[in-house]
C-alpha cells in the first residue's frame, strides 16, 4: 500500500492560528480538511507538503447560518451536514440535490465543502452547484480578508486565488425570493465522479428570467459556468425551447475532456440535455411549469 511521504504536522486552534502557521511556513505548509483529496494525492506524490496544518478543530470554519439576507456555510463543514440541513434544502434545493450524488457517506460524513471548492477538481460538484448559485467566497490572509465571487475563485483546474498565506473561511450565498434550483448528475454508477453534471439556479418575474446561473461539472466549462448560456436566457420568457436552445448554446462552448468516461461529443450531447432538464427542474420548483 502506498504511504505519503514524510511530513510534519500542526495542529490550529483558530483562523488566525492556521494564517499564522501557514505564514511560518512560507508556502511549505498545506491545510488539511477532511483530507479524503489530499491524502490520495499524497501517496500518489502528487502533493509534498513539508507539514500539513489541521484545521479540523477549528470551530470558526464549522457552521451554516443565515446572515443579513446571506446563506453563510463554513468552510469545514461536512457535506453531511450540508445534505442535511432542511433549511439549505428549502433556500437551494440545488445543494441538496448535489449532495445527495456525492461518492458515499463515508466520503460525506468526513470531506468538506471548502476542501471540495478549494480542490478545484473539474469534476467537483459543488463547484458548479454554488457557482451556479452565485456564491462568494470569504478568504482570509494575515492582513486581509477579501470576498471573491466563486466565479473568479477559480484559476484553472486544481487551482484557485487563495495564495500560499491564506485560507477559505466561508462560502456565503445571497438568498433572493422568486427564484429555484436544481442539480442534475449522471455517473457511470452511484457514488461515482460525474460523466457529466449540472447545476441550475433560476429567478423569475412572472414568466421572466431575471436572473440565472448554470453550473458545469466535468463538462469542460471555463471556471465551471456556461456563461453564454447565462447570457442568453437573461430576459427571455421561459418557454421549452428557449430553455431548449440554452442547453445547446451550453454544449456548443464547453470542452469536455475525453476520458474513460466517455468521447468529446457524447458528454456535449449530456451537456445540452441536462442543461435544459436542470433548467426545466429549476422553473418547475420556482412554480412555472415548463
Ligand atoms: C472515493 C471518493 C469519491 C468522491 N466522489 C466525489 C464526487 O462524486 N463528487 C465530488 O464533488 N467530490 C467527490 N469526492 C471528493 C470529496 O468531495 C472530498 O471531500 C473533497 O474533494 C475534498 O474535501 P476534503 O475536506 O477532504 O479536503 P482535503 O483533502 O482536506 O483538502 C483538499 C484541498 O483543499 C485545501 N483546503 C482544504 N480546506 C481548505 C480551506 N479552508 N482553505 C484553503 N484550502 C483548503 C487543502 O490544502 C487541499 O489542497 C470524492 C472523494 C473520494 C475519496
Amino acid at each position: 500500500m502506498q504511504v505519503p511521504a514524510q511530513f510534519e504536522y500542526e495542529r490550529a486552534t483558530s483562523i488566525a492560528h492556521a494564517v499564522q502557521l501557514l505564514g511560518k511556513y512560507n508556502g511549505a505548509g498545506r491545510l488539511i480538511a477532511g483530507g479524503h483529496s489530499l491524502i490520495p494525492m499524497m501517496k500518489l506524490r502528487l502533493a509534498r507538503p513539508e507539514v500539513l496544518i489541521d484545521i479540523n478543530e477549528v470551530a470558526e470554519l464549522g457552521g451554516i447560518s443565515r446572515v443579513d439576507g446571506e446563506l453563510r456555510v463554513g468552510a469545514l463543514v461536512r457535506h453531511t451536514e450540508l445534505l442535511d440541513d432542511d433549511e439549505v434544502a428549502q433556500l437551494f434545493p440545488i445543494l441538496r440535490d448535489a449532495e445527495k450524488v456525492i461518492a458515499d457517506p463515508i466520503v460525506r460524513n468526513r470531506g468538506t465543502v471548502g476542501g471540495s471548492v478549494c480542490q478545484a477538481d473539474p469534476s467537483e460538484d459543488l463547484s458548479a452547484a454554488f457557482s451556479a448559485l452565485r456564491a462568494y467566497a470569504v478568504v482570509q490572509g494575515a492582513e486581509t480578508q477579501r470576498i471573491v465571487p466563486l466565479r473568479d475563485f477559480f484559476v484553472g483546474p486544481y487551482e484557485t486565488v487563495v495564495g500560499p498565506g491564506e485560507l477559505l473561511v466561508e462560502l456565503r450565498v445571497p438568498v433572493r425570493t422568486g427564484g429555484s434550483s436544481a442539480f442534475l448528475k449522471v455517473s457511470r454508477r452511484a457514488g461515482d465522479w460525474a460523466v457529466g453534471a449540472v447545476g441550475a439556479a433560476v429567478w423569475l418575474d412572472g414568466d421572466v428570467i431575471t436572473e440565472v446561473g448554470i453550473g458545469l461539472s466535468a463538462l469542460g466549462a471555463r471556471n465551471f459556468v456556461a456563461v453564454e448560456a447565462e447570457d442568453f436566457l437573461r430576459g427571455r420568457s421561459v418557454s421549452a425551447d428557449v430553455l431548449g436552445e440554452a442547453g445547446r448554446i451550453a454544449a456548443e462552448h464547453c470542452d469536455p475532456p475525453v476520458d474513460q468516461r466517455g468521447p468529446a461529443d457524447y458528454k456535449r450531447h449530456l451537456a445540452a440535455t441536462l442543461v435544459t432538464r436542470a433548467l426545466q427542474l429549476a422553473c418547475r420548483r420556482a412554480g412555472r411549469e415548463v
